[in-house]
């Protein structure tokens, strides 16, 4: 319990000096990340002495169920230590996975010291994001870091500033932009296949529970940082993005949640909200965590076509359908589970040249932005905030 109680603590100091990032910057590292290798694509699997060498930190459910189960997948990854408080799980996992360093929150910095850790990768609860991500950073390790990057935009500018004092890469877990099935909606949508494109509409959510601790966590502002928009709404945001080619220069949102649900005392229980661009399109969409069983959809409209993609951002089972220029059809684009493997590869690419990842920490700042607003325009019965 120490250890989780050290968690609290918070080394944001480096906040004071990180200069503003205006929203408008997204669109030049947008153009930093175009020319990029594909992600994960070395011809050939590294041998295991060749490949990054990552820690792993938190040993929750995302860590567990889909990050730790995929490094065999990974061509130029390899797992080198875990994290984690609870040190009978470490030890196990250890065993199962053949990984023989071991830290908890106490011993974590001591990873400096150790030359098979290259790569830290953050799997713990927001709120505890920017202070564990800083610290890897200072110990000289490149992070890629969950999403929602961090509480706030003050601690994502820390971070930020972090990863540029000590030379080392900073990385958001955005794996929707190495999976198949929307690489290939961004291929068509780039190559003109919808025409000029219109609209784009999304939903993502589910039914959050009080009794499950991965939830528990989420409902409380402290650890969560915000609410559905920050767990799930956040999928909206950045896949829409992936697939335009501006950023947003106004948004709008309202809340929208039954109001005496208990679950929502720290945190919102649903948002509607919408992103407008400079050329007029709107990105309007919703998050919630009152959805049942779960949403997941992406709807991009064109002048000539449509793609549906329900589900848009799951693991495993990711679908796109092709509406217009010709009979509606299914499209197979591959196997959503690469996306995992291809994540972890193309950070250990980005890691070993040190040059920005696909998805760099300013694409997390972005979306923490485009979130604070919209709370700013729900508090305020919905108007719209320009940005
Ligand atoms: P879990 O609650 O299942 O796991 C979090 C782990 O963090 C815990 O098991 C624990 O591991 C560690 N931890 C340390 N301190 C605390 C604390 N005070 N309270 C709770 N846990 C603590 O959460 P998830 O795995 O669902 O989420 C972890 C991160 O992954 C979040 O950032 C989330 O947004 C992200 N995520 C991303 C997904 C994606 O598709 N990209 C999907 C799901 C989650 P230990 O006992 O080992 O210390």
């Amino acid at each position: 319990m120490s250890d989780k109680s050290n968690l609290t603590r918070r080394r944001l100091l480096a906040a004071a000096g990180a200069a503003p990032l205006a929203l408008a910057a997204g669109r030049a590292f947008a153009q930093t990340a175009e020319g990029q290798p594909m992600p994960g694509n070395a011809a050939l699997p590294e041998p295991m002495e060749a490949r990054m060498g990552w820690a792993v930190v938190g040993l929750g459910s995302y860590a567990l169920g889909q990050v730790i189960p995929e490094f065999p997948a990974a061509r130029q990854s390899k797992l080198a230590a875990f994290v984690s408080g609870n040190p009978a799980k470490a030890r196990e996992l250890g065993g199962r996975y053949g990984v023989e360093h071991l830290y908890d929150y106490r011993t974590y910095d001591r990873m400096a010291d150790n030359p098979a850790i290259d790569c830290v990768y953050i799997v713990l609860p927001v709120g505890l994001h920017a202070e564990y991500a800083i610290r890897a950073l200072e110990a000289g390790k490149h992070v890629l870091c969950e999403k929602p990057m961090a509480s706030t935009s003050a601690e994502c500018e820390a971070m930020i500033a972090a990863a540029k004092a000590n030379d080392r890469q900073l990385g958001i877990a955005y794996r929707v932009h190495f999976e198949p099935h929307n690489r290939e909606a961004l291929r068509r949508i780039r190559g003109g296949e919808i025409g000029a494109m219109r609209h784009i509409h999304c939903d993502h959510g589910f039914n959050a529970s009080l009794q499950w601790p991965p939830h528990k966590w989420r409902l409380q502002k402290a650890l969560g940082g915000g609410g559905s928009m920050y767990d799930v709404g956040i999928y909206g945001i950045n896949t829409s993005l992936m697939m335009l080619d501006e950023q947003p220069v106004a948004v709008s949102a309202e809340y929208a949640y039954p109001s005496d649900d208990p679950r929502f005392t720290e945190v919102e229980g649903g948002i509607d909200w919408r992103m407008r661009m400079a050329s007029g399109i709107n990105v309007q969409g919703s998050s919630s965590y009152c959805y049942g069983p779960y949403a997941a959809r992406q709807r991009y409209f064109g002048s000539d076509a449509s793609i549906i993609m329900d589900p848009a951002t799951t693991y495993y089972d990711n679908t796109l359908v092709m509406d217009g220029g010709g009979p509606r059809r299914e499209i197979g684009a591959g196997n959503s589970r690469e996306q995992f493997a291809a994540q972890l590869d193309g950070f250990s690419e980005a890691a070993r040249a040190n040059r920005p990842h696909l998805t760099p920490g300013e694409m997390g700042l972005r979306d923490i932005r485009l979130i604070e607003a919209m709370y700013r325009s729900a508090d305020n019965g919905g108007a719209v905030i320009e940005l």
